[in-house]
């Protein structure tokens, strides 16, 4: 069968490869592959700077972000044959640690956890692979393609799910959120902050195409000016950019007591400087917090699903804004002119939804 692979740590090592079909003792639901994402890890993956394969070898099977159907299930598994299922993109180390233990792999202490289609695990853009049934979660038919949102959605229900915890015993209640940063996380940051009923502002530099209407149709604010002309006085910003400036500046925008939660990965950008006092006294003197939030656990995509089931299916729809064939998969991770989220759509994918 047809897999995406790269060589990890070699730029330009993209390509579409024969690999063997999954073996059977692998793992106990076989899935037909119907989409993948394509997001910035991908690019980051592609061009060298990020990932590694698996265990004596040299290649790895890309694609993190998946909506599979199942076409082999024991009887008694509570995935059944014809679901479709959203694959979790991180495995417990095999210690495993406190977290690990208490399927809070997302939280991994020990840092031997391994990512499919990241690290050290092949990943989801094949044909076909094997998954346990406890490492998926079942997706709504109604959502047809669009479930392939499921894993960012999971990684923004995370993020949400962080600011509460931190804001659980305040004697205030957020309402107005900055999610700074357009792009799919960004957005779909966006639409759980709108369901929460927050008042939602989205800074981001495009200045037309999708992403100002996009924002809009969720009755977000949307701002493009200068990062030092928003507002101050966010109860939470969302930060989606990994630009480091407007990453390390995110609490300035904040009323005291505010919660910045980082999602983006900043790896290899240049470094700056910046005001390290300044920061220090923004957060102490306002007793603000900064959190950083990765990969999501059965929670969160769940919680993640349940904000794509909420939102309007045509928001959706335009948020995915090119489809590529799975066969056409080698210019899915060139940026594209007006493009919010790229998937890759394999052959025989719509008949799962007749
Ligand atoms: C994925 C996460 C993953 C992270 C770090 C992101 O693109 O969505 O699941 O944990 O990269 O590898």
């Amino acid at each position: 069968m047809k897999a995406l692979t790269i060589r990890p740590g070699h730029s330009g090592s993209l390509r579409i490869d024969e690999v063997p079909d999954p073996a059977p003792e692998s793992a106990t639901l076989l899935v037909r592959a119907l989409a993948v994402g394509v997001c910035g890890t991908d690019r980051e993956l592609i061009s060298g700077q990020y990932g590694s394969a698996p265990s004596r070898r040299d290649r790895l099977v890309i694609g993190h972000e998946s909506l599979g159907i199942v076409e082999e299930a024991p009887g008694d598994s509570p995935v059944r044959i014809g679901d479709l299922v959203i694959p979790f993109v991180r495995m417990p180390d095999p210690v495993p640690c406190d977290c690990c233990a208490a399927g809070e792999w997302d939280r991994c202490r020990n840092d031997r956890f391994t990512e499919h289609g990241i690290r050290a695990l092949d990943g989801f853009a094949r044909e076909r692979f094997r998954v346990a049934p406890d490492r998926v979660i079942v997706a709504d038919q109604s959502l047809g393609l669009t479930a392939v949102l499921g894993e960012p959605a999971s990684v923004v229900a995370k993020a949400w799910a962080v600011v509460d915890s931190v804001t659980r015993d305040a004697c205030w209640t957020p309402r107005r959120a900055l999610v700074t940063g357009a792009g799919p996380v960004g957005l779909l940051a966006a639409l759980i902050g709108r369901q929460r009923g927050l008042d939602v502002h989205v800074f981001d530099r495009a200045v037309d195409g999708p992403k100002p209407d996009l924002a809009r149709r969720l009755g977000a604010t949307w701002h493009n000016g200068s990062f030092e002309e928003l507002p101050t006085d966010f109860d939470v910003v969302i930060e989606c950019t990994a630009a480091p400036m407007i990453a390390m500046r995110s609490a300035s925008r904040t009323a005291p007591n505010g919660v910045v939660c980082l999602v983006g990965v900043a790896e290899h950008r240049p470094p700056i400087s910046l005001d390290a006092a300044a920061v220090n006294d923004l957060l102490v003197l306002g007793n603000r917090i900064v959190v950083g939030s990765v990969n999501a656990n059965r929670s969160h995509y769940q919680a993640g699903h349940t904000a794509l089931q909420r939102a309007e299916r045509g928001w959706l729809d335009s948020l995915i804004t090119r489809r590529i064939p799975f066969a056409e998969s080698l210019g899915a991770f060139d940026p594209a002119i007006n493009d919010v989220k790229t998937i890759i759509v394999f052959d025989r994918a719509e008949e799962a939804f007749r």
